[in-house]
């Protein structure tokens, strides 16, 4: 689990505000649920037979005995939430929520045991429409956000009886190499074998290069539904590789299945994935409404975003460097009186005392470009020196009352 240090929160901010934007602007509303929920919100809507349920949810006792977990991940709760408080029945919604999940996973690089997702569900929508305007919003989300390396790739897990029979199919296949199988694919393929297709494991991938494939299982219903998504992406110019082993491990996703990947993050190139996953607004206690979704992994956008591009400052616009009795205290009104004029102005006030000269040595590691220096003189003759830290400038003289408009025009002009 990372702390994420002052340094990097300014490209942290600048996503969560794009992101936020882009989800606005296509009608979705946030929600917030609790990071810990009873476990068995987690068990029925991810699934016995999973990674994250097996192995890697934090799960604990409370003081009442109930078994609760860390949220690994935010559908199930958004779910929990939406039968609750009652929102289905203004469906169809959108939702979306930003916040941390927990897993006991390995950690290693775009891997940790705390990260953050954002996630955005349509409950009440059969698709393939909104299906598409993920993506839309995936791309435009990219797009504002600078990020180049990013492909789309797409697969349809057809019906539930489609992929009964496709289960069976690549079942029958896999039997055949069943013995140089390690014990975890062995076991992907008893409990759960489309998870086979999702395996990291070379060799499994390997002799999965034959294996049957699922589009060829699709009946006419679903067919139309994929050709109605390749369609709309077309014509909006989305650009996407049908990978026709792109899958969830879980029942009820049916359908749709996407993944936004970058190969600038090596080997957790996933940056996004989503899909259509009808049956589980149903499996959570609700009318079985279709439900679409996705969700974004941060860290890795960040690291994205941190390779390609300048991010806003976080620096002060000002450091208030302030020397004596009186102008230590007034120091403080004026840099009040600042912030009340302009919301957008960063002021920074000297903390800890110091002479001009240990005070100047802050006001440069801070990064802002200004110094305002108060000492005796200015606090006699209501002014404030304006020293340019970062520009050969002549420093400058102005009355407390003209600050505010001397600032108006810094401003303008930077
Ligand atoms: P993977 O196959 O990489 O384990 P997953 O299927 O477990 O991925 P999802 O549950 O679909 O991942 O989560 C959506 C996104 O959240 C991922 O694509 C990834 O960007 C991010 N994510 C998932 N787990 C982690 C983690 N442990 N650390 C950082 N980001 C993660
Ligand atoms: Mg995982």
């Amino acid at each position: 689990m990372h702390d994420i240090p002052p340094a990097e929160i300014a490209t942290w901010q600048r996503f969560e505000r794009e992101a936020r934007a882009v989800l606005g602007g296509y009608g979705f509303e946030e929600i917030r649920t609790p990071i810990v929920e009873k476990t068995e919100v987690f068990t029925r809507a991810i699934g016995e037979a999973t990674d994250v349920v097996e192995k890697e949810m934090y799960t604990f006792e409370d003081r009442n005995g109930d078994s609760l977990s860390l949220r690994p991940e935010g559908t199930a709760g958004v779910v929990r939430a939406a039968l609750q408080n009652g929102l289905l029945y203004a469906a169809p919604i959108r939702l979306w929520y930003m916040g941390p999940m927990f897993r006991h996973e390995r950690p290693q690089k775009g891997r940790t045991r705390q990260f953050h997702q954002v996630g955005a569900e349509v409950f009440g929508a059969p698709g393939p429409d909104v299906d598409v305007e993920l993506l839309a919003m995936g791309e435009r989300l990219w797009k504002r956000l600078g990020l180049a390396d990013v492909t789309l790739e797409l697969n349809s897990l057809g019906n539930a009886d489609e992929r009964a029979a496709y289960r069976e199919a690549l079942v029958d296949y896999m039997a055949a190499f069943r013995d140089e199988l390690a014990d975890d694919a062995r076991e992907r393929l008893e409990r759960n074998p489309l998870r086979i297709l999702d395996s990291k494991d070379p060799a499994v991938r390997e002799r999965l290069e034959n294996a049957p494939v699922l589009t060829d299982f699709l009946g006419d219903e679903s067919r139309a539904h994929f050709d109605g998504l390749r369609d709309r992406l077309d014509r909006l110019g989305i650009e996407y590789r049908v990978n026709p082993r792109l899958v969830r491990g879980l029942d009820y996703y049916c359908h749709t299945v996407f993944e936004w990947v970058t190969t600038s993050l090596g080997a957790q190139g996933t940056i996004c994935a989503g899909g259509r996953y009808d049956g589980l607004v149903e499996l959570q206690g609700g009318k079985p409404w279709p439900a679409t979704g996705f969700a974004m992994g941060a860290e890795r956008i960040v690291a994205l975003m941190n390779d390609a591009a300048e991010t806003a400052p976080t620096a002060p616009h000002a450091y208030v460097v302030a020397v004596g009795d009186e102008a230590a205290p007034e120091a403080m009104v004026l840099a009040e009186r600042l912030r009340d004029a302009n919301e957008a102005l960063r002021v920074q006030l000297n903390a800890g005392g110091g002479s001009f000269k240990a005070q100047f040595k802050r006001a440069d590691r801070s990064g802002a470009p200004l110094a305002l220096v108060l000492g005796d003189d200015e606090v006699a003759s209501g002014t404030v020196a304006i020293k340019h830290l970062r520009e050969d400038r002549p420093q400058e003289t102005v009355s407390r009352e003209q600050l505010d408009k001397w600032f108006d025009a810094w401003l303008a002009s930077a």
